[in-house]
């Protein structure tokens, strides 16, 4: 098979930069390998000049090592596939990712609407390099009147991120592109939980998707990858500058991993996704679980925008317990299975309290929590590819350890 023009993604994540055929001897591998360099080599003069007038039409013709030759060529093809775009800027983080995008839509005197529930380092982002750049930033409730409400004649940019990865609060990314659209506005969405793969923003309206591929993407908690993805040229045009400008490289090696993780990116969501759901059953018949946070969890709010908007779900989810902050320290470090730890979207299964302090400036939180969520704890649940009767009976083990302390610490 050397063409790949089926659109599902199932298919084109397996046949995306395989690597091609020997002209000589007709044979090659499947996998394209790691092509790591500093420097290109160029076959004569006329070749080198062709290469840079190419690059100055703004096509992908590497003259240098930084932007990578096949093996990132290859991880920025399926990205663009995954995502729907034109083009894809890799950074050597998703959190790079993400001020590449915004450094390069926003200059000095701009103003940007941030929804509250963002990844929350983007605010570090703005505190300590944006606002010195003479950037502003409102973090505001993620529907039509809070983003209304904040909008300056400066306006740049609406930065959201659906669902927000700490209490899944889904967003009518339609809606609010549509709006964003009207005030001329460009909308940047923060595509980590989708991945691509199972949200897709610039469908839905978005005009920048950036993805942190550390999660499902590499998926094997072994690297660290991010990208920012675009269509319209203008928006292409901005983010190439800031990505040659900035000097963002990215190892061949942490490509070709990515490459790698991104095969299974399929069924490695459904399977964490199955797991998930078998979890958030269980959680649901505890009396100390008072909500479940999962957008493919008919008791979610988002769940009908997630039936509307996204093809799947994956194994990320939050869940807020009555257990003080004593006895929710015993709950997690009775765990087993699950790893202590802030990243999800690998395969193993991991845990988290979410802290309080994010969840006061979430206006969602806010929104929908009553007396006894306030007065428990959120937990954050990575639910990996285990057995999930395995992932439940030390959940199970953990709750009963929690409810039975007294005076734990
Ligand atoms: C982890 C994460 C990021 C940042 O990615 P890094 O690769 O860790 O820098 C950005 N957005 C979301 C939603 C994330 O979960």
């Amino acid at each position: 098979m050397t063409s790949h023009d089926s659109d599902r993604i199932d298919t084109l994540l397996q046949h995306i930069g395989q690597a091609p055929l020997d002209p000589v001897t007709g044979t090659g591998p499947v996998a394209l390998p790691s092509y790591r360099t500093s420097t290109v080599r160029f076959a004569s003069m006329d070749v080198l000049d062709q290469a840079q007038a190419a690059k100055q039409r703004g096509e992908r013709v590497p003259t240098y090592g930084r932007v990578g030759l096949q093996t990132h060529e290859a991880m920025e093809t399926l990205l663009c596939r995954l995502e729907g775009g034109e083009r894809a800027f890799l950074a050597p983080s998703g959190m790079a990712a993400i001020s590449m995008a915004l450094m390069a839509l926003l200059g000095q005197g701009d103003h940007a609407l941030v929804v509250d529930s963002v990844y929350g380092p983007v605010r570090y982002f703005h505190k300590t390099i944006l606002s010195r750049m003479g950037v502003a930033m409102d973090f505001v409730r993620g529907d039509l009147a809070g983003l209304q409400a904040a909008l300056r004649p400066e306006t740049r940019v609406l930065y959201l991120e659906s669902p927000g990865s700490l209490l899944m609060e889904m967003l009518d990314m339609p809606a609010l592109s549509r709006w964003a659209h009207e005030h001329g506005l460009t909308v940047v969405a923060d595509n980590t939980w989708g991945s691509g793969a199972i949200y897709r923003p610039l469908e839905l309206g978005a005009d920048v998707s950036v993805i942190a591929a550390t999660k499902y993407i590499g998926g094997h908690s072994d690297l660290m990858l991010g990208a920012a993805v675009a269509r319209d040229p203008a928006l292409v045009g901005k983010l190439h500058e800031t990505h040659y400008a900035l000097g963002n490289t990215v190892s061949a090696d942490d490509a070709w991993l990515a490459l790698r993780g991104a095969r299974t990116l399929g069924v490695r969501l459904r399977a964490c996704a199955e797991n998930a759901l078998e979890v958030c059953r269980w959680l649901d018949a505890q009396p100390q679980v008072s909500r479940i946070f999962f957008p493919a969890w008919p008791g979610d709010a988002g769940h009908a925008l997630w039936q509307r908007d996204a093809t799947g779900s994956n194994g990320l989810l939050s869940v807020a317990v009555d257990f003080d902050t004593a006895r929710v320290r015993r709950l997690i470090d009775s765990l087993r299975l699950f790893g202590i730890g802030y990243s999800w979207g690998g395969y193993e299964s991991l845990v988290t309290q979410v802290e309080p302090s994010a969840l006061a400036s979430h206006g969602y939180w806010a929104s929908i929590a009553d007396a006894r969520m306030k007065a428990g704890t959120v937990l954050r649940l990575h639910i990996g590819l285990e057995d999930p009767a395995d992932l439940i009976a030390d959940l199970a083990q953990a709750f009963e350890a929690a409810r039975g302390c007294d005076d734990p610490y």
